[in-house]
C-alpha cells in the first residue's frame, strides 16, 4: 500500500510526520508528503494517521 497526501487539502499539522516518520515527512512548502510505500510493520500506524488526519487529506492506494 503506498499513502498518498493531497497537498491541496493538508493544512501542515505535523500529525502524520510525527506518528509515522518512516512513510511521512513534512516537506518544504510545509505540507506533508508520503516518501515510502507501506510496510507490515507500519501500515496500522499509517491507518492511523489516515484516520486521524484531520482534514482527511490522506489516501492510500
Ligand atoms: S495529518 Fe493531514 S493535515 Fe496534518 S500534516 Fe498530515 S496530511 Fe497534512
Amino acid at each position: 500500500m503506498r499513502a498518498v497526501v493531497d497537498k491541496d487539502t493538508c493544512i501542515g499539522c505535523g500529525l502524520c510526520a510525527s506518528t509515522e516518520p518512516d512513510v511521512f515527512k513534512m516537506d518544504d512548502d510545509g505540507k506533508a508528503v508520503s516518501f515510502a510505500d507501506t510496510t507490515e510493520e507500519n501500515k496500522d500506524s499509517v491507518q492511523t494517521c489516515i484516520d486521524g488526519c484531520p482534514v482527511n487529506a490522506i489516501s492510500a492506494e
